[in-house]
């Protein structure tokens, strides 16, 4: 076993009190792309760039375009939770997330807080009805309520705040945790990434394919975080 991975297993089975933040690397083993790979979205070209097409303003004023965007690379409902959302469950305290796919669920965690919301949960911007994603899925253009409003994705998207309790409560859990487990996320999409400098312990752990991450890590793993967990 690799050292450095022999070192995340022992800071791992050393402790109960393990709080996950992660972001879009967790999902690429689904086969779901992050932003920031070099098969990443940002790569890709479009029209406008992945951060204008998810922003408020982009969602406001070009809203039929918005969701051909969304429903053709936002959404991989097919996609299924992959070792590292496996192995997560059970034996952490929170699992903090910037994903909105829901695998993290799917695998079974309970406790998880979806600090960009998620793409399963939708509502109606005029009354306020809530919808599953099957209704932007099965809609064509514009998905409106039975209200005439426009339904929109319970995702933050870029120029909107993050829910206040959400945030409230993954900083009390990053407070308190003895070990913080970081995989899969650049770190550079704020407010969320800023999030760990709360953390107070000297248990550091990252996994992340590139190896970028913290200074102050205990241990950085280069690998992809499905692989790597499996092997702890
Ligand atoms: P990012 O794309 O900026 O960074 C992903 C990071 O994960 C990179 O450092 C990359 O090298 C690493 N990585 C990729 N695959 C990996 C793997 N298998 N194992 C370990 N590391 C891996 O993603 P981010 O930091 O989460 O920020 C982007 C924003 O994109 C987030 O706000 C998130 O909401 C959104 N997003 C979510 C999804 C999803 O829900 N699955 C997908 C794409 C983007």
């Amino acid at each position: 076993m690799d050292e450095n991975i022999r070192k995340l297993k022992e800071l791992v089975d050393g402790s109960d009190n393990i709080v996950f933040f992660g972001g879009a690397g967790v999902s690429t083993e689904s086969g779901i792309p992050d932003f920031r790979s070099v098969d990443g979205l940002y790569h890709q070209k479009f029209r406008y760039p992945p951060e204008t097409m998810l922003s408020h303003t982009f969602f406001e004023r070009h809203t039929g375009e918005f969701f051909d965007f969304y429903r053709a690379k936002m959404l991989a409902l097919d996609a299924q939770p992959n070792a590292a959302h496996r192995k997560l469950e059970g034996k952490l305290k929170a699992v903090i997330t910037q994903n909105i796919d829901g695998l993290h669920q799917k695998a079974g965690s309970r406790e998880v807080l979806e600090l960009h919301g998620s793409v399963l949960r939708n509502h109606c911007t005029r009354c306020g009805k809530a919808y599953g994603v099957e209704r932007i899925v099965s809609s064509a253009g514009v998905p409106r309520c039975s209200c005439g409003g426009v339904i929109k994705p319970d995702v933050v998207l870029y120029e909107e705040p993050l829910d206040e309790d959400v945030m409230a409560r993954a900083l009390h859990y990053i407070r308190q945790a003895d070990v913080l487990l970081i995989g899969g996320t650049s770190l550079v999409v704020y407010p969320a990434a800023g999030l760990i400098t709360y953390y107070r312990g000297h248990k550091l752990a990252v996994v992340n394919k590139g190896g970028a991450g913290p200074a102050q890590a205990a241990v950085t793993v280069d690998g992809p975080i499905g692989q790597v967990l499996e092997q702890l």
